[in-house]
């Protein structure tokens, strides 16, 4: 089975791993919604909310470890948190992944998506 994220929470395809813990990984989505836009995925596969409940638990610490982040960091002053589960729901990559994005309705959004990465980047 070829599985983009399990190739990116393993290491063989280089991203901007924005935060990391036992469950999961944070990193920047390919395509923002907004600047700062970030999936968190558990790192072992699950497809999607059927196959992994489990795996959705475990990785909410980190989800809002890195709504805090957003808020801190970019000065974001709404988060949506998304998933996509089934493909009847839009989700198109299945391995099991939380959209954290940002919003600034009246704050002052970073100029542009690496701008909003590389404030998130060490964190
Ligand atoms: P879905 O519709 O499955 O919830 O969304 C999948 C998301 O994964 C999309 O927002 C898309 O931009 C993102 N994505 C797909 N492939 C890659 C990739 O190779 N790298 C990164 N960073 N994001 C990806
Ligand atoms: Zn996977």
């Amino acid at each position: 089975m070829s599985c983009v994220f399990c190739a990116i929470a393993g290491g063989e395809i280089p991203v901007a791993r924005i935060a990391e813990d036992e469950a999961g990984l944070a990193f920047p989505d390919a395509n923002p919604k907004s600047p700062g836009h970030l999936l968190v995925i558990p790192h072992q596969h699950v497809a999607d909310l059927g196959d992994g409940a489990d795996a959705y638990v475990a990785v909410a610490p980190l989800v809002a470890r890195v709504s805090r982040l957003v808020s801190e960091r970019l000065g974001a002053d709404g988060v949506n948190l998304v998933v996509n589960s089934g493909e009847s729901a839009g989700q198109e990559v299945f391995h099991l992944h939380v959209h954290v994005i940002p919003r600034y309705g009246r704050s002052e959004p970073p100029a542009d998506a690496q701008a909003a990465v590389d404030a998130l980047s060490g964190a």
